[in-house]
């Protein structure tokens, strides 16, 4: 199974506070997670979500994996490849929907709420929630970025929290209640979440291969306060340029091999030459690339290109593990990757 609530490292009093509260039959009311950002509030929404839309969960609320609901997740990559901040990300399930603040604008948009203008109560999380489930179980919401609700938007959403359709349950993010109107905190349970302890944002940092030792895990994951946001800011203060420079590069189906090379070993190079500086850029590097043809191969015309750019860009992480020729593993992985 690739996630459900029993993989959420980390959070074990809020998983146990879901698990007791469906033991004695009911989730109570819209649900508001609060925590600081980066320490995992979505990968737990999504997780429960996968495990209330299951047929089939246990007591314990992991996901029974064979389910026709299950099933759907089990097409998708993990939780925590997705790249949410695209503005298009589509949930993989169809009684599962995601709104979320597009990364260019201030304020939560009342479109994604109530429909566009043109489609004014046709469209949006409003009406999608109230409609019957596709699954005929339950629908779920997530909504992130709650701390940027407008006046206007929040109030949009009232009515919805107040009393929720049939079978559905919402859950808004946001990083502390200070930040949300009266009227949203008023209408939610809170549910707060603590920052990962250290042991375990370590064991994250190794696992997602953005660090090169246990010895460097352990110390981002001190100086990183539990975030693991924090922690990649503290690799690189530039995770969002770099990735969307990257996707910028790889997104045509041809690019300019020697030109890319060229920009990525600058950018491995720019904190310092020694390999402690220069492994952990490369990994990220690397994951990102992944992270983006992973993505891909789910349209068709290009499906087979990234599938192959994608077996490419894993082999370079693998070759990263035993060697420390870096420009070497950079040239050979763009000119194999742009060749593919
Ligand atoms: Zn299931």
């Amino acid at each position: 199974m690739q996630y459900g609530l029993e993989n959420i490292l980390g959070h074990d009093k809020v998983a146990e506070h879901f698990r007791r509260a469906l033991r004695r039959g009911r989730l109570v009311g819209p649900l508001l997670f609060v925590g600081p950002s980066g320490i995992g509030k979505r990968r737990f929404a999504f997780a429960l979500a996968k495990a209330l839309l299951c047929k089939d969960h246990n007591d314990e609320l992991n996901a029974c994996g064979t389910c026709e609901s299950c099933k759907l997740f089990s097409g998708a990559p993990n939780v925590t490849d997705w790249n949410f901040d695209t503005g298009k990300f589509l949930p993989p399930h169809v009684d599962l929907y995601y709104a979320a603040k597009p990364a260019e604008r201030s304020e939560f948009p009342l479109d994604l709420i109530v429909g566009d203008k043109e489609h004014r109560g046709k469209s949006g999380l409003i009406y999608n929630i109230s409609r019957t489930a596709f699954l005929g179980h339950r629908k779920i919401a997530v909504i992130n970025d709650a701390d940027y609700f407008s006046d206007e938007a929040a109030n949009a959403l009232l009515k919805t929290l107040e009393e929720p359709p049939n079978d559905s349950v919402l859950i808004l993010i946001g990083t502390s209640t200070a930040k949300q109107l009266p009227t949203i905190r008023s209408r939610c349970q809170i549910i707060r979440f603590a920052p990962l302890p250290g042991d375990i944002l370590a064991a994250l940092l190794l696992e997602r291969q953005m660090v090169s030792s246990p010895e460097q895990a352990r110390r981002l994951a001190e100086q990183s306060g539990g975030s693991i946001e924090r922690a990649m800011e503290l690799i690189d203060g530039n995770v969002e340029e770099l990735r969307s420079s990257i996707i910028k590069t790889l997104s045509p189906q041809h690019f300019d091999a020697v030109r890319f090379a060229a920009e990525i070993n600058s950018y491995i190079d720019a904190k310092g030459k020694e390999a402690e500086h220069r492994r952990p850029r490369l990994q990220l590097v690397l994951q990102i690339s992944a992270e983006f043809f992973r993505n891909r191969m789910r349209t068709a015309e290009v499906a087979e290109i990234s599938a192959r750019r994608l077996e490419r860009t894993l082999e370079a992480a693998e070759h990263l593990e035993r060697n420390a020729n870096f420009p070497v593993i950079v040239e050979a992985w763009a000119m194999d990757t742009a060749r593919a």
